[in-house]
């Protein structure tokens, strides 16, 4: 799997966390500490920098959401809004 990190990452995790108030996308409750790639970059290595391909989510927060969903496909619910005209 890909590693993520670097500066690039980082600043673009606290922008999403900001923008959506810390709710995780998961569980839908604060507290947010960090951020997900809806489609894994494992299998889109070009989505890792889009906003839209990022949420904020739980991981080292409880209850931890991110760690225990893996790079399991995300949920149909969620929808991924990259195809539409701008
Ligand atoms: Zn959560």
């Amino acid at each position: 799997m890909p590693r993520i990190g670097g500066h690039r990452w980082r600043v673009l995790k606290q922008q999403v966390i900001a923008e959506e108030g810390g709710i995780c996308h998961l569980c839908h409750a604060p507290g947010s500490d960090s951020a997900d790639h809806l489609i894994p970059i494992e299998f889109r290595p070009d989505l890792e920098f889009v906003r839209e391909n990022v949420r904020a989510v739980h991981h080292n927060a409880w209850p931890r959401c991110n760690r225990t969903r893996g790079s399991k496909p995300v949920p149909a619910t969620t929808t991924l809004r990259t195809t539409r005209d701008w």
